[in-house]
């Protein structure tokens, strides 16, 4: 039997219970609840052994795929493996317990990881201080422009309501500027994928706030022409802001503030250990240049933000030291290159070019299509990674390709682990130019199929429809 078939309701049997005790005769306490506060009827709990709920949770955790259950190349997410003893730093009784309103003086070590993640980042980013109340990188985002509109309205230049971004931003930069009330501007790539200078020159005038870029950008490419580019928005009296989410492939290399950003945020949980997805808790630290440092204490959220991102990340640097938090970048090129190189021969590779962390195909070679036979798209190549274990990469992003695939190794895996998924790309490859109708029907080995991404994610049914039979 499957455990997770079945709801823990569905596995109740009355008067069955988890554990046993010896009656010592010890009474408890009991409680004086008022008679208004306490329960007609009993709970509807399950009452199941201890080894059926073990067995029921433990298989509903392995529908989900992890990166502790396998690879996970997903593009712009870092999904790396994260050391466990991160995890076990931040579960200290004595940094669980915190409080965010306990006074000062009771923390002062809390006060010195803050200080020193502070220096840390800042030496890794070229940037002065860093605030950490923003809990995750879109969060970071809006901050850091509340930052740059603050700036330009203590100077009383108040026309500078626009802001700059490029064609292949990640989604959140222009929702974040949104959100902040900017007026959204886009600036093309050009054919190498990199913002296109000529594009933007016209664009720059006395009503730019400032430009958002990614670099390696989300195509995970370096934008080689930054200094000129900055030079360029300064001398227009506009700021440049960096989303940092892509930094781990240039850590200990390259420092935004030496390419002449003045605003930016990272995103400790991708690029420094602590595992993410599924919205679980995040961290956006906002980092700035000197003259910003005033404008540090824009409220955007309460108290110091998630701690326990914070120690993770901090304990990661330390570990890791000046030479291995470089390598980390070093590796997480090298990655996603052998990948690139290994494939571009089955699947297309819109731009050549020596890639960061990550790189993006547009579809296969060849998709099998014939006699009107419907050829295997982007989407039939990820579902099929599902059915050989594989997370899929993610898939129709960055939008400047029809059938984008956009696979990010990282720096954790092994070259055993990369070569086995270049074997697998390169069957499913093969599974599509032969009989792409194998690939239309996948995954065929997961508990689901296809399921309607929209109407899920529109409607989510998230607690039992009908009265179970318990
Ligand atoms: C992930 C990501 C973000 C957003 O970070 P969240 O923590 O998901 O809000 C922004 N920009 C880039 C390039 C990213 O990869």
């Amino acid at each position: 039997m499957r455990y997770y078939d079945k709801l823990v309701f569905e596995l109740s049997k009355s008067g069955r219970t988890g554990y046993s005790l010896a009656d010592n005769g010890c009474k408890g306490y009991e409680m004086n609840l008022p008679a208004a506060l306490e329960r007609a009827e009993a709970p509807m709990l399950p009452e199941v052994s201890e080894v059926d709920v073990v067995r029921h949770y433990t298989n509903l955790s392995q529908m989900n795929f992890g990166v502790d259950t396998g690879f996970y190349p997903l593009g712009s997410c870092t999904m790396k493996y994260n050391p466990k003893i991160n995890e076990e730093i931040a579960s200290m009784p004595a940094f669980l317990g915190l409080h965010p309103l306990q006074a000062e003086y009771t923390v002062p070590g809390v006060k010195e990881i803050y200080e020193g993640i502070d220096r840390s980042l800042a030496a890794i980013t070229g940037m002065e201080h860093f605030t950490f109340k923003p809990c995750a990188g879109a969060h970071g985002e809006l901050t850091g422009l509340m930052i740059i509109r603050e700036y330009h309205i203590s100077r009383g230049d108040l026309k500078r309501t626009r802001i700059i971004v490029p064609d292949s931003a990640h989604g959140t930069n222009p929702a974040s500027a949104a959100v902040c009330g900017l007026e959204i501007v886009e600036v093309k790539s050009n054919a190498d994928g990199l913002v296109d200078v000529n594009d933007l020159k016209p664009l720059l005038d006395d009503t730019i706030a400032g430009i958002m870029m990614t670099n390696p950008n989300t195509l995970g490419l370096f934008e080689k022409d930054i200094r000129e580019i900055a030079d360029l928005v300064h001398a227009a009296g506009g700021l440049l802001y960096y989303d940092g989410a892509n930094m781990n492939p240039l850590i200990g290399t390259v420092r935004p503030g030496d390419m002449g950003f003045d605003v930016m945020h990272l995103n400790l949980h991708k690029s420094f250990s602590t595992p993410h997805g599924g919205g679980g808790p995040g961290s956006g630290p906002v980092g700035v240049c000197h003259k910003l440092v005033p404008f540090l204490g824009v409220n955007v959220s309460g108290f110091h933000g998630n701690f326990g991102v914070i120690l993770r990340a901090y304990a990661y640097i330390l570990m890791l030291g000046r030479q291995n938090v470089r390598l980390c970048g070093k590796l997480a090129a090298l990655g996603a290159n052998y990948i690139k190189e290994s494939l571009k021969d089955v699947y297309k590779l819109p731009i050549e070019s020596v890639c960061k962390h990550e790189f993006v195909f547009d579809g296969l070679v060849n998709d099998g299509a014939r006699d009107g036979k419907e050829g295997a798209t982007t989407l039939d190549v990820a579902k099929r990674l599902l059915d050989y274990g594989y997370h899929a990469p993610t898939i129709y992003f960055p939008l400047l390709f029809h059938q984008a695939i956009m696979i990010e190794p990282t720096e954790t895996e092994s070259k055993e682990t990369l070569d086995e998924f270049i074997e697998v790309m390169r069957r499913i490859a093969a599974e599509a130019a032969e009989n792409p109708d194998i690939l239309h029907g996948a995954p065929h080995n997961t508990p689901i199929g296809r399921p309607d991404e929209t109407a899920a994610a529109r409607n989510p049914i998230l607690k039992i429809q009908d009265e179970c039979a318990c």
